[in-house]
């Protein structure tokens, strides 16, 4: 669901899910639309995250939407050109614990903000803050992919390497999209990551 402007309010729009299920295009589609309304969009992403284009949102399908490059949510308040109306964010889980209190802080002062983002890693471990900003969020999407496998809804993204550590930048070549029943995760990763 995408909101519609309402007086002077401001909120929080989520777009989750796994890896190739869309969340840069449909950030991209959001925005677009935004600029066709004649509103101001100021966009970002991680600095890390640049696989197909450097200051721009890119999508796997090549769309693509101008944006600065940041390490940290709390860069944002800091970097908005003035008359900005609607906060784009892609790669939102790369940017840091105080995610959730940057975007509520935006939106109290009247902004929409619309963060897409994976909900899960590729353990299918939920993303820390990312739980949190779904929390917090007034409209969240969970987007799925077509698992590579079978061709169900896919929800999970399967690491096609193995032993690279939590953050491995990469797209088709590293990733691929799974559903919950042909994800698997390595022995020695999962007794990593569930200690409990
Ligand atoms: P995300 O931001 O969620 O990683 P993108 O918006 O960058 O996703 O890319 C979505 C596009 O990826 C789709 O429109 C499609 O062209 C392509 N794609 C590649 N593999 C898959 C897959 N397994 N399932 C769905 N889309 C895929
Ligand atoms: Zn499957």
């Amino acid at each position: 669901m995408e909101l519609i402007r309402h007086h002077e309010s401001g909120w929080i729009e989520v777009i989750c899910g796994p890896m190739f299920s869309g969340k840069s295009e449909e950030l991209i589609r959001r925005l677009r639309r935004a600029q066709i309304a004649r509103l101001g969009v100021a966009a970002f992403k991680p600095r890390l995250d640049n696989r197909y284009a450097q200051e721009s949102i890119a999508s796997h399908s090549s769309l693509m939407i101008p944006c600065m490059l940041i390490d940290r949510a709390d860069e944002i308040p800091a970097l908005l050109p003035p008359g900005t109306e609607v906060v784009g964010i892609d790669e939102a889980q790369f940017l840091g614990e105080n995610l959730p209190e940057i975007c509520s802080g935006l939106a109290e002062r009247g902004l929409r903000v619309i963060c897409a983002g994976l909900d899960m890693d590729y353990r299918g471990v939920p993303w820390d803050p990312m739980p949190r900003l779904l929390a917090q969020a007034e409209c969240v999407d969970k987007m799925l992919a077509i698992c590579v496998v079978c061709g169900n809804p896919a929800s999970r993204t399967q690491r096609k390497v193995t032993g690279k550590g939590l953050v491995l930048i990469g797209a088709e070549e590293a990733y691929e999209a799974r559903c919950r029943r042909c994800h698997t995760v390595d022995k020695g990763e999962q007794t990593e990551i569930f200690p409990y």
